[in-house]
């Protein structure tokens, strides 16, 4: 797999470069040179393969020059190791549950492969490999649990004080090993200013072998194509064939990959995004005027983006073609008081509780449903976060009923540890150089 520059066409890495720059210097994004097709034979009989064996048979598609193949077996066996299973709700509605995975949310797909791409990749004897990533809740977590006991890497993770959920912080904090926790007195977009200013600074860089983890990189975005192909064998077997995915949409990563899944031939009817207020994805294909905006926060928080970076990719799979992309991708944005509607919508006509994100994605295939009450196709909203990570916005009598899986009670045992810091990168720079601590 060689892969360009959505900047530069004529530019030509490695996968293995790709995965450890995350973005190239040109600030575009990578894209793979030919996106290669799956084998019609595995998808006309994909109800008979598990999740490991379709990621298996995914991964070898596009990465069998990079990794050997029982190495890549081993790889995505030991990444994928939770389940995605499609949950019925009504006839033709199906919840499509990705946070079984230990950091409760469907950033573990990609957290967890890019961790060990990149563990495979490092050579015995290299330089550490220096994590560092500003979290404003979930990607922490599913990065600092990716990478924990992998060997030859260190995570440092910044996350906002007080601004991220009990569940989340715990998440983040009660590691050791390989995962450091620093708490700044600041917001994300602070904790985020200043990883970016660490990339940058010449002395850090001369001592420590930097990556970020952040959601644009390759790594992430091909386990995320997965979960798509699995659903869609779940629902093979139940004798569906046309099948709407509905995605909750923050920087479009995970719809992203649904779309690459796509193109290498998932048959998919329709993609639906559906975002908070950050809509600048829905405006785009409204009126064709891609604006950008300051982020403003809901309870959604997870998708609080103004300028979705992901984007770029979706335009570049379709040749920046907004017409295709527009028939393919319908996007709805919800209000905050719409989510805690659907929310309670949820519960009360399935007895289901939704995280915010989720309950977003499920009021898009209602909207699309009720512009188009011909579409026959079944429809499937993703759910891309466990509920008790986002206590605050359920009613009391909904709060009593989720049910805590088994990770969070082991949470709640463990010591918590963590350094606090100011906002200033001085500080910042210090705490890194001074090492283990
Ligand atoms: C990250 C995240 C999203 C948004 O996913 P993108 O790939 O950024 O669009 C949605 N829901 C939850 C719970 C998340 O953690």
């Amino acid at each position: 797999m060689k892969l360009y520059s959505t900047n530069n066409k004529d530019l030509r890495v490695s996968f293995q470069e790709a995965v450890f720059n995350s973005m190239p210097l040109d600030k575009g994004l990578y894209m793979p040179l030919n996106i290669p097709q799956l084998e019609k034979e595995f998808l006309d009989h994909i109800e008979k393969y598990s999740l490991p064996e379709i990621a298996y048979q995914i991964a070898s598609t596009l990465l069998k020059d990079e990794i050997p193949t029982a190495d890549l077996k081993a790889l995505v066996e030991d990444a994928v190791n939770f389940d995605a299973p499609l949950v019925k709700l009504d006839e033709d509605t199906f919840v499509l549950e990705l946070f079984h995975g230990p950091s409760l949310a469907f950033k573990d797909f990609g957290a967890r492969f890019m961790s060990r791409v990149m563990a495979y990749f490092l050579k015995d004897g290299e330089l550490l490999l220096d994590v560092l990533v500003a979290t404003s809740g979930d990607t922490g977590g599913a990065v600092a649990l990716g990478f924990l006991g992998v060997p030859n890497t260190r995570v440092t993770i910044l996350f906002p004080k007080g601004k991220v959920s009990e569940v989340q912080r715990l998440q983040l904090t009660t590691n050791g090993k390989n995962v450091r926790a620093i708490a700044i007195d600041g917001t994300f977009d602070d904790c985020q200013a200043l990883v970016k200013q660490a990339f940058a600074d010449e002395e850090l860089k001369a001592k420590f072998r930097l990556t970020s983890a952040n959601s644009i990189n390759i790594a992430r975005l091909i386990p995320q194509t997965f979960y798509y192909f699995n659903a869609y064998a779940q629902l093979k077997r139940k004798g569906f064939k046309e099948v709407v995915f509905s995605v909750p949409s923050g920087n479009f990563g995970n719809i992203g990959a649904g779309l690459l899944a796509y193109k290498m031939g998932l048959p998919v009817h329709q993609f639906i995004a559906a975002t908070n207020a950050n809509d600048t994805v829905p405006r785009f294909l409204e009126s064709g005027i891609y604006e950008t905006k300051p982020s403003v926060q809901t309870y959604a928080n997870a998708m609080d983006v103004g300028a979705p970076s992901n984007w770029v990719r979706i335009m570049d799979l379709f040749n920046t073609d907004r017409k295709v992309i527009q028939e393919l991708v319908k996007a709805y944005r919800f209000t905050d008081e719409e989510t805690l509607a659907g929310i309670k919508e949820i519960f009360d006509k399935f007895n289901y509780i939704a995280c915010p994100h989720t309950a977003i994605a499920y009021l898009a295939t209602k909207a699309y449903a009720e512009k188009n009450p011909t579409d026959k196709g079944v429809k499937v909203f993703l759910s891309t976060a466990h509920a008790c990570k986002f206590p605050e916005v359920f009613s009391a009598e909904m709060q009593s009923k989720i049910e805590l899986p088994a990770q969070v009670e082991t949470l709640k045992n463990k010591v918590e540890l963590y350094s606090e810091l100011g906002k200033d990168f001085e500080g910042f720079k210090e705490y890194l150089l001074m090492g283990d601590q």
